[in-house]
């Protein structure tokens, strides 16, 4: 079998860029909860209670997740939610649904909703009706890519919720970084985008 880099046509974000930005939005968010739970006294929170749920959208977010959190420095907590939208093709079909529901509880609790990639905009308002009738107290968005000439649904933040953004990407298909196509490619280190002939 072919080596998995002769499928990518171009590389849109590479290993080293995607390391950086991560750092950045860990930061970021260190910073925003650090100043909102203690009045802007200092980056140790006293208590885990308003320290927020990072909840990573299986399967696409595992990688951002996982090396996002690491730069986190707030004591959080981490689950997953799985939202299915897509079968196995290049177009979603617009419907998603919750397949796999959260472990914690967050009413009352500060969520950050970690996505993969922002396109149409219908996962995240399924995602935002589920957790306010959960009732979140705030809810943020950190997604890796975001492509704001797709989006068919504009999503309210909660409460205090921020939109936090990886990149801007170009209206392309793209894999990687957590990223699949048919459940491919989600371990490659970068995003790229696919070779047509991989797909058609
Ligand atoms: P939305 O509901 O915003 O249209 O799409 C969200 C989901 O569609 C993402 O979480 C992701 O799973 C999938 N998606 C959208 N664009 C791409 C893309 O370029 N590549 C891949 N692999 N998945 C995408
Ligand atoms: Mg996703
Ligand atoms: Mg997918």
């Amino acid at each position: 079998m072919a080596a998995m880099e002769n499928h990518i046509e171009k590389i849109l974000f590479t290993e080293k860029q995607i390391s950086q930005r991560v750092s950045e939005l860990a930061s970021q968010i260190t910073l925003n909860f650090s100043s909102s739970t203690n009045n802007g006294g200092g980056p140790l929170l006293s208590s885990s209670s308003s320290a927020p749920v990072v909840v990573g959208v299986a399967t696409g977010a595992f990688l951002f997740l996982a090396d996002l959190v690491r730069k986190i420095n707030l004591p959080i907590s981490v689950d997953f939610v799985r939202v299915e939208s897509y079968g196995s093709g290049t177009v979603s079909n617009g419907k998603p649904k919750i397949s796999c529901d959260l472990k914690i509880d967050v009413a009352g609790k500060h969520v950050i909703l970690v996505e993969d990639v922002v396109d149409t905009g219908n996962t995240l308002a399924c995602l935002f009706e589920h957790l306010k009738s959960k009732g979140a107290s705030s809810i943020s968005v950190c997604t890796l890519l975001d492509k704001p000439s797709r989006r068919k649904v504009n999503v309210e933040l909660v409460g205090e919720g921020k939109f936090y953004c990886g990149f801007e990407c170009p209206d392309y298909f793209v894999v990687g970084y957590g990223l699949d196509f048919s459940e491919v490619y989600r371990n490659l280190p970068y995003v790229g985008i696919l070779k047509p002939e991989m797909y058609s």
